[in-house]
């Protein structure tokens, strides 16, 4: 069976404690792998790795630092058939959105990064006849980043490439229950070229490696994306230690549809916002509202979408809807389900798991589900379920609306469907949310500033704002 390894000054290797961790795969059930379950003692192996790479790399010219990051682009692009078949199995999300989105996502993140520390410039500020003043930008040293299971790879280096790009060295872990692409990648690593200890890979849970990462001392930033309880303890462990910290974190996001909006383009793509990736993406709208006008006419072709939704083998290109990652998450997900019949909700698709038949016949399936007759602020509307689960809610006003859709602590994206340009600006500025879509979902370009407000956040990923996350500023005054 596959045994994955830390990867810790270059080169693969054992947890020290000799410890390992059942990795399942979500589709069957079934024990695929082992994953280090590291301790204490690993990160600090790790730290030391990266603390002595440091020197070197930060000097590096960013041009040199950026060809490095370019040629792991390179063989992620090689490798993206493998890649992508590791994300299927070791997420359950179906192949085919694997090798479309999550593994060419990764490639840019490297290629992005690499080209975008040459182009990463610093302010000067003249005052005539007085003094001249410049900033410069110091890579903040060695750095802490953390992803959660959703998009293992995709995010994963969405964090590691900034902070490399930056000069940073790195002590990454991935998720637990999504380990495998992140050890493919130390292995791809290594082929690049990349120096002994610039990136350290450290596998094991959130207490056993990620704690020890947040409060060694050596570990100037955490770049933590994942649930908010965990963002809030990081911060409650880390902002003592004057630890620089971007966290992304949950959302509960609105999707509002107006009478004036493209039906068919707001159906399409409300199916994809829905239950991309069985519904667990942060950004996915899981809160659709409907103007009353076109509630009826969007509902019918809105379930019509949903009843075409196959759920099925994730490694089958037929299937449209992969397994939930784990059975824990797929038990919380029907939690909510059972909740939703509580809070007096109608059920119009889905709510059942799905028993499929042979290799499958022990996976974590779920059928798409839509509920409406739903208060706005019940907890079903304001809690985060990050499955694939959707309410639908007729409204009147842009007002009510815009109240519905703030009304939840989280404020991470938004989407709104209509062919008024002035209320689409209008109301997306009243929107409490950090990415606000008009007439699309999920365009990314990888220069804007990605993050949520309120509890779904702090900071900004993306472009300059992730390279001077991993900076730290020093103002320089000449007097002349
Ligand atoms: P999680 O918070 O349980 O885990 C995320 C990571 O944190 C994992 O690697 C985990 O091992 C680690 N971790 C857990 N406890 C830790 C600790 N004490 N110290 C250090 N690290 C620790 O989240 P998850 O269940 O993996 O992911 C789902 C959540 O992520 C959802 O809430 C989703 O909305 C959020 N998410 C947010 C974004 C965004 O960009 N805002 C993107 C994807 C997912």
């Amino acid at each position: 069976m596959l045994q994955l390894q830390n990867y810790i000054n270059g080169h693969l290797v054992p947890p020290a404690a000799g410890r390992y961790l059942p990795n399942i795969e979500p589709a069957t059930g079934q024990v695929f792998s082992h994953i280090p379950d590291s301790d204490a003692e690993d990160v600090a192996r790790a730290t030391a790795a990266a603390q002595a790479a440091l020197p070197a790399w930060r000097r590096l010219p960013a041009e040199d630092r950026g060809k490095l990051l370019v040629r792991i682009s390179e063989l992620i692009e090689r490798d993206l058939e493998r890649l992508a078949q590791a994300e299927s199995q070791d997420n359950g999300k179906p192949v085919s959105l694997a090798r479309s989105v999550d593994i060419p996502r990764a490639a840019s993140n490297f290629a992005f990064f690499g080209t975008a520390a040459q182009h990463f410039a610093s302010e000067t500020h003249f005052q005539e006849g007085v003094a001249l003043n410049y900033t410069v930008r110091h890579p903040l040293g060695v750095v802490g980043c953390i992803s959660p299971w959703n998009l293992p790879l995709y995010l994963f280096t969405w964090k590691i490439a900034p902070a490399l790009a930056a000069g940073c060295c790195v002590v990454a872990k991935p998720s637990e229950i999504t380990p495998y692409t992140a050890f493919l990648l130390s292995e791809l690593c290594i082929e690049a070229g990349l120096p002994a200890g610039v990136l350290n890979i450290v596998h094991g849970t959130g207490p056993g490696a990620g704690q020890p990462i947040i409060e060694h001392p050596g570990i100037k930033a955490i770049s933590f994306t994942g649930g908010t309880k965990t963002g809030e303890h990081i911060a409650r462990t880390a902002a003592p230690m004057f630890k620089k910290l971007s966290l992304e974190l949950g959302g509960k996001n609105p999707n509002i549809i107006f009478a004036d909006c493209d039906l068919t383009e707001a159906v399409r793509t409300s199916l994809r916002s829905s239950f991309a990736n069985q519904g667990q993406i942060c950004l996915c709208g899981s809160r659709i509202f409907v103007e009353r006008s076109i509630y009826e006419p969007f509902k019918r072709e809105f379930l019509a979408g949903v009843a075409a939704l196959t759920v099925g083998d994730p490694q089958d290109g037929g299937s449209r809807q992969g397994a939930l990652v784990s059975e824990a998450h797929l038990e919380k997900v029907l939690s909510y389900i059972a909740l939703a019949h509580e809070e007096g909700g109608t059920l119009l698709a889905g709510g059942q798991r799905v028993t499929l038949d042979g290799r499958c016949a022990e996976g974590y399936f779920l059928q798409p589900t839509v509920f409406e007759g739903l208060a706005p602020d019940c907890r079903v509307n304001r809690e985060e379920i990050f499955g694939p689960v959707v309410t639908l809610t007729p409204f009147d006003s842009e007002e009510e609306v815009l109240t519905w859709a703030n009304g939840t602590e989280y404020g991470l994206a938004a989407t709104i469907w209509t062919r008024d340009l002035n209320r689409a600006h209008r109301v997306a500025h009243e929107l409490h949310s950090g990415i606000v879509w008009i007439n699309s979902w999920l365009h990314r370009d990888l220069r804007t500033p990605f993050g949520g407000m309120k509890n779904s956040g702090v900071g900004r990923e993306g472009g300059l704002e992730a390279l001077r996350f991993f900076t730290e500023p020093q103002s320089v005054t000449v007097k002349l």
